[in-house]
C-alpha cells in the first residue's frame, strides 16, 4: 500500500529527563539512526528545560523537536508560561495541544485548547492535537461521539493551510501509561471516524493528507501491528520513548 501521508513517531517525555539526561538519551537515539533510513519522521518532545540540550544532541540527525505545551498569548504578564514564538525561535516545529494529562490532570477544556491551537499555528508551529475518550466513555458506547466533538470544537474554522500543518493524535485515556493498548482494530476504526470528521469539515483531500497518530502504551512489541492499520500514521509514545532501545524498536518495528 502506498501511503500519501508520512508516518511520524514522536516521543513525549512528559516531566522526565533533566537537560543532562535528555542530551544523553537524544544522543543515543541519534546514534541508533546512523547508517539506517527510518521510513518515518522522528520527533522528540522533552520538557522545556531540556529542549535546547536535546536540539544540540540531534543536530544533523534528521530528528525534529517539539514542545509539550504553550500558552496562547504572545507575551506579557503570564508568569510561568511559554509562547509559541519562544518555542519557534528555538527551531522547534511541533507542539502538543490537548494531551490527556493537560485535559484531565491540569483541567484544560475546549476553550483554552482552541486558543492554544490557534496560537501554535499563528506562531508557525505544527500542533499535534490529542483527542481520546475516558474508560467510562468507551464503556458507555460514546467514544466516537466524544472524539468527534473534541475534533469539531477545536478544529472547525481553521484555514486549509492551517489544517495542513495540524497533526492529530488519538490517545484513549484508558490506554495512556497503563500498559493497556487499544486493539489495532479498535484504534483503526477510531482513526477512520476521525478522518471522516476531518473530511466533513475540510474535505476529502485534507482528510487523506492529515497524519493521525495513535498513542497509548505503544511499545516495540505492538507497534508493527498498530502501524500496519491503514488509517494509523504513526505513534505518540510516552513511557517507551524514555529508553533509546525501545524507542528505536518502535521507529524500526520488527
Ligand atoms: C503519551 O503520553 O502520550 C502516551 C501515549 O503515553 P504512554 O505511551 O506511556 O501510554
Amino acid at each position: 500500500m502506498i501511503r500519501v501521508r508520512r508516518t511520524i513517531v514522536a516521543g513525549n517525555w512528559k516531566m522526565n529527563m533533566d537537560h543532562v539526561e535528555g542530551a544523553a538519551l537524544a544522543g543515543d537515539i541519534a546514534a541508533g539512526l546512523e547508517g539506517r533510513e527510518p521510513s518515518c519522521e522522528i520527533v522528540l518532545i522533552p520538557p522545556f528545560t531540556t529542549l535546547l540540550s536535546v536540539m544540540s544532541a540531534i543536530e544533523g540527525s534528521g530528528i525534529a523537536a517539539g514542545a509539550q505545551n504553550l500558552w496562547y498569548e504572545e507575551k506579557g504578564a503570564f508568569t510561568g508560561e511559554i509562547s509559541a514564538g519562544m518555542i519557534f525561535s528555538l527551531g522547534c516545529r511541533y507542539v502538543l495541544v490537548g494531551h490527556s494529562e493537560r485535559r484531565h490532570v491540569i483541567g484544560e477544556g475546549s476553550d483554552i485548547l482552541f486558543r492554544k491551537l490557534r496560537a501554535a499555528l499563528s506562531g508557525g508551529l505544527s500542533p499535534i492535537y490529542c483527542v481520546g475518550e475516558t474508560l467510562d466513555e468507551r464503556e458507555s458506547g460514546s467514544a466516537a461521539e466524544v472524539v468527534t466533538e473534541q475534533i469539531g470544537e477545536v478544529l472547525t474554522g481553521l484555514s486549509s493551510e492551517e489544517m495542513e500543518r495540524t497533526r492529530i493524535a488519538y490517545e484513549p485515556v484508558w490506554a495512556i501509561g497503563t500498559g493497556r493498548t487499544a486493539t489495532p482494530g479498535d484504534a483503526g476504526s477510531m482513526h477512520e471516524v476521525i478522518r471522516g470528521v476531518i473530511s466533513k469539515i475540510f474535505g476529502a483531500e485534507a482528510a487523506e493528507e492529515t497524519p493521525i497518530l495513535y498513542g497509548g502504551s505503544v511499545k516495540p512489541g505492538n507497534a508493527a501491528e498498530l502501524l500496519a492499520m491503514k488509517d494509523i500514521d504513526g505513534a505518540l509514545v510516552g513511557g517507551a520513548s524514555l529508553d533509546a532501545g525501545s524507542f528505536l524498536g518502535i521507529v524500526f518495528p520488527a
